[in-house]
């Protein structure tokens, strides 16, 4: 596919992936073919995006949103959720994208940190801003997809906005530099932080699309990814679009007969998608794939965790197909380590670093480790698609780089071939199928409730979820540990955070393993939880 990606200076996401597709003469050719829920189908086309986007840039600018404004989504996978997107890029506004599952706090603290101006949500979730919007003095204007008409003079009718709007918008000359996409994400500490990226990046999500992913003009491309997070915008949206693509969307959850029904009947080449799908997938009843005839489907990727060579065995044997692993997190923006094509996978590997990424394996005193020892994971800084900062905490942005090397928070080893294995975090983030969970959240959120004095979390190692979150509490004397507190403290979790950060297993315990300055030791608690020796316990106060 050779056309210039980048012309006449123009790095503008929004614009890229809509006008300039219709200008090579993509026009008419389906840009997304979107299925509901029940798989009912709607295919827009280059043209109809940019048409919609460039209503919902103008309606941005009759709102008086201006650029390096903040403004977010919050809904499940949606047609207007990608609208959104690609029409505030085109207005060079900071745009993200929340979790359609987040709960008070998570949405508190990033509307709060980010100072967002406008939120474009549906009526359903609308009701968890309703009860924080007091707490967001910046937040002005509420867009909602699913009323015909304005509720009042700040919660405005999303169709009513599109109906007033013009279909042609001037996008500005949009350098590389200019902020474009934020997401957060959890840490181990403190609140999730600010991931902000870069116009420029596009240069990388293209790159990669293209040459991991494969992707050309006769592609037919399915990411699952919820566009909630990084993979959903940068391969759910951004490469892709970026090269002419069209894209498959599902709206629906994970449901084995429709995506397989999908894969099939639509005839889908590339798919990318997540190891605990792939496991869910692989413990489904075998006779599902009888019949199944995936010929056209050219390669399967993954992401977001590691792949355990038993998915890769078993869809060599069930489906004949490869499934290439890949690594990259929100912090680059796009793919850094891959399996690809052409390159033998070693089942178990992430794969090998991508022309003109260079990962080193670091000690923790900044010494580069030959090959075989593990270590850090870390990149020279300076990829296209490296992050700009974490928004209003540019310390803890600089405290990731040290000469000249960025420090994932991954701890890998490489082998002598060049090929990267994945160990584990070097922090106490979780990652359950794939999505990060800080465990100081989910402590946080237990001591809200008024029977919870003392909260530890961790995340240990599960078959199906890669890790799963556990709870340890020490409940106030004279109060009972119940079904109905479990269930209490899992709802609560769900309402303040997400489903995603509910413990699976919520333990009491009369005591916390504590240090000398009171601090909670989630090593201890998971070695004891896992049966294993806890280490150096000298600090330990009980
Ligand atoms: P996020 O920033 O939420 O996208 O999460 C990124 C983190 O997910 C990485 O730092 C890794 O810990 C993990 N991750 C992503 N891809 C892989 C992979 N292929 N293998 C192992 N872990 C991965």
């Amino acid at each position: 596919m050779s056309y210039e990606l980048i012309q006449n200076n123009q790095y503008n996401i929004g614009h890229i992936c809509t006008k300039q597709q219709c200008e090579a003469g993509r026009g008419k050719k389906t840009a997304m073919r979107w299925f509901s829920p029940r798989l009912e189908r709607s295919d827009y086309t280059f043209s109809d995006l940019e048409g919609s986007s460039n209503r919902f840039a103008n309606l941005l600018k009759g709102l008086g949103i201006a650029k390096g404004e903040v403004l977010f989504t919050f809904l499940p996978k949606s047609t207007e959720q990608i609208v959104a997107f690609l029409g505030s890029l085109k207005v060079e506004c900071i745009t993200g994208t929340l979790f359609s599952n987040f709960g008070e706090d998570s949405l508190l603290d990033r509307l709060g940190d980010s100072a967002a101006r406008l939120v474009v949500t549906r009526k359903s979730l609308y009701r968890k801003i309703e009860r924080i919007r007091d707490q967001l003095p910046a937040l002005r204007t509420i867009i909602l997809t699913d009323v015909a008409a304005d509720l009042s003079a700040d919660v405005l009718s999303w169709p009513h906005l599109m109906a007033d709007a013009s279909e042609t918008f001037a996008v500005p000359v949009t350098t590389a530099d200019t902020p474009s996409v934020l997401h957060y994400t959890s840490g181990s500490t403190g609140k999730p932080k600010g991931v902000l990226h870069r116009h420029g990046s596009v240069l990388q999500q293209s790159h990669t699309a293209s040459e991991v992913l494969g992707l050309g003009e006769d592609d037919l491309f399915w990411c699952t990814a919820d566009q909630g997070w990084v993979t959903g915008t940068s391969y759910g949206i951004i490469g892709p679009w970026s090269l002419g693509v069209t894209q498959l969307h599902y709206s629906g959850g994970y449901d084995a007969g429709h995506w397989l029904d999908l894969l099939q009947r639509e005839r889908v080449t590339v798919w990318y998608t997540a190891p605990t799908a792939l496991r869910m997938l692989m413990r489904e009843e075998q006779e599902l794939y009888q019949g199944l005839d995936l010929n056209h489907l050219k390669q399967i990727f993954s992401v977001g965790e590691p792949l355990n060579p038993e998915v890769i065995i078993w869809s060599r044997s069930c489906l004949d197909k490869e499934i290439y692993d890949t690594w990259f997190q929100t912090e680059t923006g796009a793919i850094m380590i891959a399996n690809r094509p052409g390159v033998p996978i070693r089942p178990g590997s992430m794969g090998t670093a991508l022309p003109g990424i260079e990962p080193g394996i670091l000690a923790d005193d900044g010494t580069e480790l030959p090959a075989g020892s593990q270590g850090n994971l870390c990149l020279k800084a300076g990829w296209d698609s490296m992050f700009i900062t974490y928004l209003n905490n540019d310390s803890a942005y600089r405290s990731k780089f040290r000469d000249g090397w960025y420090y994932t928070g991954d701890m890998a080893w490489q082998d002598r071939d060049g090929y990267y294995w994945f160990l584990g975090r070097s922090d106490d983030v979780i990652n359950t199928s794939g999505h990060l969970v800080s465990p100081f959240e989910v402590e946080s959120a237990l001591l809200e409730l008024p029977e919870i004095a003392e909260s530890g979390v961790i995340g240990v190692p599960d078959e199906l979820l890669f890790e799963k979150v556990i709870a340890f509490v020490h409940i106030d004397a004279g109060i009972e540990f119940t079904a109905e507190l479990e269930l209490k403290i899992r709802l609560h979790i769900a309402n303040r955070l997400s489903s995603v950060a509910i413990p699976q297993e919520v333990l009491q315990l009369e005591r916390l393993p504590k240090n000398k300055s009171g601090k909670i030791m989630r090593r201890v608690l998971k070695a004891r939880y896992l049966g294993l020796d806890a280490g150096d316990i000298s600090t330990l106060e009980e």
